[in-house]
């Protein structure tokens, strides 16, 4: 087999999930190649790009067959139907674990600098197992997305979670690194955190961050919430605490409350607060739903865990993996 010739230059893969990115991919795909051809002159290892195919219903999949017969450089993996970002990039990941020494993720519309990629093979070659890309300047989100964003960030790292400041998918995962985290047997993804947790060698290349050149954002505020919530209750069991935590708060409450009125009858006041008792009754009813809502959140992830559905399914494939 070949990876036993010690003269076999290294494969590097660059792995692009893609979902209804035709107005982007034709941008996109010269600007990959040329890095290809970049890292292939310069650094001698032997690229190839796989775009991953996330279910789109436009013509994505056309668009790839299309580049993987006019380049050698581009291989193609079409899922059968959407899985979503942090899926497809699993999909991605484990196609290079086996054609590939080292993987670099990156979002299609190349809002991070995809010239970045030759200084994180750099650190690769160095000895680095995982380099972070990490965007200097948010000069390609809107203010929305900018300052949510951040403010996640910090919030995370207030309940312990630690991630990588403003770095979110795009990274370089030597194969040792991508053996270690396809290990990982839970369903409910949150890369980044997952990552970070591997704690092998790693590297951070900084970068300006650039808008989408065309198409529109595949995540909508509504995904954003999503993956933020996920990220928050994979890796952390402390809003449950909260929940039991302010539960004891409002118990204590009650108690006082209810001393006080037996003092006031005992010292023949009549009760008359009953705008106070409605407001405390809508309060705790709305911390109950509350504290149901987080317990169910973490239920729901279990019931996930436990069916163990696969992540992905793969429909086609194109591109010359025999070269590989
Ligand atoms: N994406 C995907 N599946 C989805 C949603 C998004 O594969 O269900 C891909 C998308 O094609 C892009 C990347 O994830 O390559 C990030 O999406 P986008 O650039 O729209 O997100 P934003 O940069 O606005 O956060
Ligand atoms: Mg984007």
């Amino acid at each position: 087999m070949s990876h036993t010739e010690p003269s076999r230059p290294k494969r590097l893969a660059i792995v692009v999930p893609c979902y209804n990115e035709s107005e982007v991919l034709p941008l996109s795909v010269p600007r990959l190649l040329a890095v290809c051809k970049k890292v292939r002159d310069t650094l001698a290892l032997e690229p190839c790009v796989l775009f991953v195919d996330d279910g789109s219903a436009d013509q994505t999949w056309d668009i790839i067959e299309r580049e993987a017969q006019a380049s050698p450089y581009v291989r193609g993996l079409k899922l059968a139907h959407n899985v979503g970002h942090q899926h497809a990039l699993w999909a991605g990941m484990e196609w290079a674990v086996a054609h590939a020494d080292v993987a670099v993720t990156i979002d299609a519309d190349l809002q991070d600098d995809e010239h970045v990629i030759l200084q994180m093979v750099r650190h690769y070659l160095d000895g680095a197992d995982i380099v972070y890309g990490v965007r200097e300047q948010r000069i390609g989100d809107g203010f929305f997305k900018r300052t949510t964003a951040q403010a996640y960030y910090r919030f995370m790292r207030a309940y312990g979670i630690d991630l990588v400041y403003n770095h979110a998918d795009f990274r370089l995962l030597s194969n040792r690194a991508l053996k270690a985290l396809t290990a990982y047997s839970e369903r409910n993804l949150f890369l980044r955190g997952m990552v970070r947790q591997l704690g092998l060698p790693s590297a951070v290349v900084t970068y300006n961050q650039n808008p989408r050149k065309a198409g529109t954002t595949k995540y909508p505020p509504r995904k954003m919430l999503s993956l933020a919530i996920d990220g928050l209750t994979s890796f952390s069991v402390r809003p449950i605490h909260l929940t039991f935590y302010a539960g004891i708060i409002c118990m204590l409450i009650a108690v006082v409350t209810i001393i006080m009125a037996f003092v006031k009858h005992l010292m023949g006041h009549t009760i008359t607060g009953w705008t106070s008792l409605i407001m405390s009754l809508w309060f705790i009813g709305g911390l109950v739903l509350m504290s149901l809502g987080i317990i169910g959140e973490y239920v729901g992830k279990i019931y996930i865990e436990v069916k163990q559905r696969p992540r992905y399914l793969i429909e086609k494939e194109v591109g010359d993996a025999s070269e590989q």
